[in-house]
């Protein structure tokens, strides 16, 4: 049997009741047009503050998140603590603009930071750089232009919430993963991750950026950030996922007339995936990786390279990643089988999570074969279940 084959391991911590909701769930989710349908009247309701809440919490919400503070969450926390696999608070209410939002945002991150610091098995805390600063202002950086008054202030604020957390993580002995999102706010995220690293990866990789492979230049941009760490004696923190705004990428370049700066395909993504993990573990003295990645063939690849080249499973700079209701037979295997395997637990209040919770269940209508998958191996294990 291969790793990930393995259901009784991938769902031990699902009871049956819970196994048969997310198998239910799913069949409602491989549903196109019920997807379609449903989220815009969850929408709607919410905004018209019908009583539908109870009814998102019970389906999708109780699927995906694990609470709706960072408390509640600790729950799951445990749970996945039980089967070894690790937890990575993410704060997922997104659409922050005011700076009172944006400082709002702030105080919820380091609250998270705090919270995530008593425990061990929570080595990481997780942040949008939109939370922290206008869309209009990385964008107005990203391409190098000239600043107000107002907005040089801003971006300094933007800078010292950034430090905040560094510091409040360095202090309390966390590490950071900072989210990638589109790619042309991506150069002003970079300016501050980048001086970020300079200053609190001496030691140990405490600030994690996010590399996007879908981006064409972005193995390249790996090579010149491999470059400087070892230039300027830090080590560079990496989250590797493929990316997650394909469409909207595609369609904002046609727009502007811009040059589409995601691969040509899918295969050409997966080849710059694979090339950037092979690269950084050729180089692993100047990185930290954390593999993001529901794509069983990247991860058993990874995996086969780590033992042909004799790095531990549970290397201290290589750490594994899938999304909360996602993918259990990766985390799970790979935490039973000793790789530092870890999951992604999206809380916030049910009405602010759903942007969140929209782009889960479009991600599973539309990427091929990703809800298949969690239909066949729910199925597998209910058998199982009956069986035995
Ligand atoms: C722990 C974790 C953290 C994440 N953090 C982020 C983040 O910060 N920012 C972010 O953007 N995403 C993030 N993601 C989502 C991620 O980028 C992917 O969207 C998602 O994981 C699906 O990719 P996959 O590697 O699991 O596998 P697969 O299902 O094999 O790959 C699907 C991906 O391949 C790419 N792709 C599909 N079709 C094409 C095509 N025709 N041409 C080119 N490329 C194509 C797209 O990126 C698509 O999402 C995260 C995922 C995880 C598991």
């Amino acid at each position: 049997m291969k790793l990930f084959d393995n259901t009784e391991i991938a769902f031990a911590s699902k009871s049956d009741a819970a196994l048969e909701r997310a198998f239910f769930l799913f069949r409602l989710i491989a549903n196109q047009p019920l997807v379609k349908i449903g989220t815009h009247i969850a929408q709607f309701a919410l905004k018209s503050h019908l009583p539908v809440e109870g009814l998102i919490r019970a389906s999708v919400f109780d699927h995906f998140c694990s609470g709706s503070t960072a408390e509640e969450s600790l729950q799951v926390v445990d749970v996945l603590a039980g089967q070894k696999v690790y937890a990575v608070l993410d704060y997922s209410v997104e659409g922050a603009k005011e700076e009172i939002s944006l400082d709002d945002c702030l105080t919820h991150i380091l609250a998270t930071i705090e919270l995530s610091a008593q425990s061990e098995n929570i080595p990481f805390t997780v942040f949008k750089p939109s939370g922290f600063g206008a869309f209009e202002l990385y964008e107005k950086v990203s391409l190098n232009k000239a600043l107000t008054k107002q907005e040089t202030a801003a971006w300094e604020r933007v800078r010292q919430r950034f430090i905040a957390c560094c510091d409040l993580a360095q202090k309390k002995g966390m590490k950071l993963l900072i989210d990638a999102e589109e790619s042309w706010i991506q150069p002003a995220i970079n300016l501050i991750v980048e001086e970020m690293m300079g200053l609190y990866n001496r030691e140990t990789a405490i600030v994690h950026t996010t590399a996007q492979m879908y981006l064409k230049e972005k193995l390249s941009y790996l090579k010149a950030l491999k470059d400087k760490a070892e230039a300027e004696g830090f080590i560079a923190g990496v989250k590797l996922v493929r990316g997650a705004y394909m469409e909207k990428e595609r369609e904002v370049a046609e727009t502007r007339g811009w040059s589409n700066p995601i691969c040509s395909s899918k295969e050409v993504t997966d080849n710059n995936f694979d090339q950037a993990w092979k690269f950084i573990l050729e180089n692993l003295t100047h990185f930290s990786l954390y593999f993001g990645s529901h794509n069983e063939k990247s991860t058993y690849a990874i995996i086969a390279a780590m033992a042909e080249n004799q790095i531990p499973k549970d290397h201290p700079q290589l750490w594994f990643g899938q999304l909360y209701g996602m993918s259990d037979h990766i985390s799970f295997n790979l935490a039973h089988h000793g790789y530092k395997a870890s999951k992604y637990l999206p809380f916030g209040p049910v009405k602010d999570v759903l942007p969140y919770l929209i782009r889960r269940a479009e991600e599973n209508t539309s990427v091929a074969g990703q809800t298949v998958r969690e239909l066949e191996l729910l199925q597998k294990e209910r058998k199982r279940r009956k069986i035995s």
